[in-house]
């Protein structure tokens, strides 16, 4: 059964538009026809210093792949595009921060309207009302979509986020 499914790309690292590039090409051979991409949004590092902008992407997707799968394969295409997890935990650590720059992260934004609370997993993404760089995107694809959880559509959350 296909899914529909939202994902959020970004990083700051490197040449953050080929990277974009390249990971939507790797989607659409591995996860499921893209049918929309937003435009790349630029933002300031959130929640650590980072000299570089943050380059973002939303896109939605259909896919047969179930939540757990979708993710091990964004997390591979993560690792393809030279993600190091293991250097990013040591950065971290040796600046005292909970977030560093990164090559690639793609998170899972939506599934279908599906609530996922696993170990690995949460769907809703549980921090996008916080965070412009991500409802800007998500509203450029999807504005009236509404959020399951929450209960306001995207457009809604990026008001209310504007007004804080
Ligand atoms: P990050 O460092 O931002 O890539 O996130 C690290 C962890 O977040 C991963 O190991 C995932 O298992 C977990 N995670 C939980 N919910 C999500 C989600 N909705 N999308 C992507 N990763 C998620």
């Amino acid at each position: 059964m296909s899914h529909r499914v939202t994902l959020l790309l970004g990083g700051n690292k490197g040449d953050m538009c080929s990277a974009l590039r390249r990971a939507v090409e790797l989607l659409e051979q591995r996860v499921g026809e893209v049918v929309a991409t937003s435009r790349i949004y630029r933002s300031q590092a959130w929640g650590f210093h980072a000299t570089e902008q943050f380059l973002n992407q939303a896109v939605v997707l259909h896919t047969n792949l179930e939540p757990e799968p979708l993710l091990d394969a964004t997390q591979a295409i993560e690792c393809e595009l030279g993600r190091d997890r293991r250097a990013e935990a040591e950065q971290k650590a040796a600046c005292g921060e909970r977030y560093c720059s990164r090559t690639m992260d793609i998170d899972i934004m939506f599934y279908d309207s599906e609530v996922i609370s696993t170990p690995r997993l949460q769907v809703p993404h549980p921090l996008m009302q916080e965070r412009a760089f991500a409802l800007e995107p998500l509203c450029e694809l999807m504005e009236e979509f509404r959020h399951p959880t929450l209960g306001l559509t995207l457009r809604e959350l990026n008001e209310n986020l504007k007004q804080r």
